[in-house]
């Protein structure tokens, strides 16, 4: 039987990244998955969407803008199966690239489903059946989420689907419903509406984004209602079922019983933990009511050698936050120096139109917390680079230490502000404060300056506005 230092389970984000940090510090490691190199982010989750929401934002500025730039034509085709093909490209030249990654650091890839046979043991068995067994000292699950959906709902990948069956599909649905209003609902929401599809978002919190600043939601709302995206927030749905042809869902809240109906629906709301069928509870290995595996800041579980990163660990799912896991994790297996990841202040991005990227607290939670707190604001309808681009909806918000100018969250929306985040995140990890950022001189004209002019805002003297 083969042994092993460090066996991962699962090669998304979380897992490569750290087989490729544990091979880098000279351990012996072997990287298992059931299906594919690159896990749900880089088959069929962030990378091909984003692509696809490219296709968007061309088809959005043509199908509705093209007047505003001189663009004209008679007949405007718009071939979704293209933006589809692009989308699969995408995705296999970044899955490829993590074959190359393992082969290059000398990990071991074992394809197949695992499962822990003893704490030190791992069955892995292939799609023909074959079953093996290898031995590692250090076992790390990373298998990922799956979508959550009541039971009730019978998702048959036509009329009801899930983010998976929207990726892949090459035809656009008539119409749609989309339950959920939080990143995924709303990057599908963009997609979609940019192509012409008539669709009503419903979300039973009170507000699109509900875990984003409240100002965030409310300059969402007002850009999707611009763009003819009806949003239902405030209502839970009560029953979703799929005819011949298409869906009906029934929702109450404020506005009472409503009744939709539409071509297909897309269920967005949340995801569950890949924990069931890997033997934890056989191992001792506690788990959150959730279904969450329980860790500790170095990504270890109750059993010493068993440890966890990533979605599993329902922390943050993102793909970023598995990654910074999965090194600390083979960090601290290896007994190497390594950091404690600070979970509140993980950047987090969604790349609807526009965009919205924050990390820290909300203005509210900030207040809630009884901290005393000073908030600068920019809009980019006075930044020069955003209005070249056409695109100036929505702002930059940095909420500080009153006394300080410690930063303590950010929230943004507008152009492009996902690229705008890791200045704003490194800021902070320094311990700059606002007083710092207004100093840092940004070129003219770049979208970045709205950061420079919310510090100045917070210090309470705003240049440009
Ligand atoms: C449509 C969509 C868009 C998204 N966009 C973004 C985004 O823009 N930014 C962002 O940060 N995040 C985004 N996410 C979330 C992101 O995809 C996840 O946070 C990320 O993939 C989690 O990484 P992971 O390594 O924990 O798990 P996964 O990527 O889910 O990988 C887990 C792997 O484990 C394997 N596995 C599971 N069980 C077993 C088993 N028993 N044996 C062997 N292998 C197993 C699976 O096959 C899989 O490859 C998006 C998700 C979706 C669905």
């Amino acid at each position: 039987m083969e042994n092993y230092d460090v066996v991962i389970i699962g090669a998304g984000p979380a897992g490569y990244v750290c087989a490729v940090r544990s091979a880098q510090l000279g351990l012996k490691t072997a990287i298992i998955d059931k299906q594919w190199l690159g896990g749900v982010c880089l088959n069929v989750g962030c990378v091909p969407s984003k692509a696809l929401l490219r296709n968007a934002e061309i088809a959005h500025i043509l199908r509705e803008r093209g007047r505003e730039f001189g663009f004209s034509f008679d007949n405007l085709t718009l071939d979704y199966e293209v933006a589809v093909k692009r989308s699969r490209q995408a995705s296999d030249r970044l899955t490829k690239g993590v074959g190359f990654l393992m082969k290059k650091n000398n990990v071991a890839v074992l394809m197949g489903s695992a499962k822990f046979a003893a704490r030190d043991t791992i069955s892995i068995t292939d799609t023909d059946g074959k079953t093996i067994e290898i031995k590692s000292k250090n076992i790390i699950i990373a298998t990922g989420a799956q979508t959550m959906v009541p039971p009730a709902w019978k998702v048959d990948g036509k009329h009801i689907i899930t983010y998976l069956e929207a990726i892949l599909q090459t035809k656009l649905p008539e119409s749609a419903i989309i339950i959920g209003a939080g990143a995924i609902g709303v990057e599908f929401a963009t997609i979609w509406n940019s192509y012409g599809v008539p669709m009503t978002i419903v979300e039973m919190l009170p507000r699109l984004l509900p875990l984003e600043d409240d100002e965030v939601s409310t300059e969402l709302a007002r850009a999707f209602a611009k763009r003819k995206i009806t949003t239902l927030v405030g209502h839970k749905v009560d029953s979703l079922e799929a005819s011949e042809t298409g869906v009906t869902l029934q929702a109450s809240g404020d506005k009472g019983v409503v009744s939709l109906k539409a071509a297909q629906a897309l269920v967005a709301i949340g995801f569950r933990p890949n924990s069931h069928e890997l033997g934890l509870v056989e191992q001792g290995v506690k788990l959150t009511d959730k279904g969450a595996i329980e860790i500790d800041e170095r990504m270890s579980t109750n059993i010493p050698g068993t440890w966890a990163i990533g979605d599993v660990t329902g922390k943050l799912m993102l793909a970023h936050v598995g990654s910074a896991q999965g090194i600390v994790c083979a960090e601290n297996i290896a007994g190497v120096e390594t950091v404690q990841l600070n979970y509140e202040m993980m950047p987090r991005a969604t790349y609807c139109q526009p965009q919205v990227a924050s990390f820290g607290l909300t203005e509210n939670q900030a207040k809630e917390r009884g901290m005393e707190i000073k908030v600068g604001k920019f809009p980019f309808q006075a930044n020069g680079k955003a209005l070249g681009l056409g695109d100036y909806a929505g702002w930059v918000k940095i909420i500080a230490d009153a006394k300080y100018g410690e930063i303590l969250g950010a929230h943004m929306i507008g152009p492009e502000v996902t690229e705008l985040l890791p200045e704003l995140t490194s800021a902070q990890m320094m311990e700059l404060t606002t007083s710092e950022i207004a100093r840092n001189v940004h070129a003219h004209p770049t979208l970045s300056e709205a950061l420079m002019e919310a510090a100045h805002a917070a210090e309470g003297h705003s240049i440009n506005i």
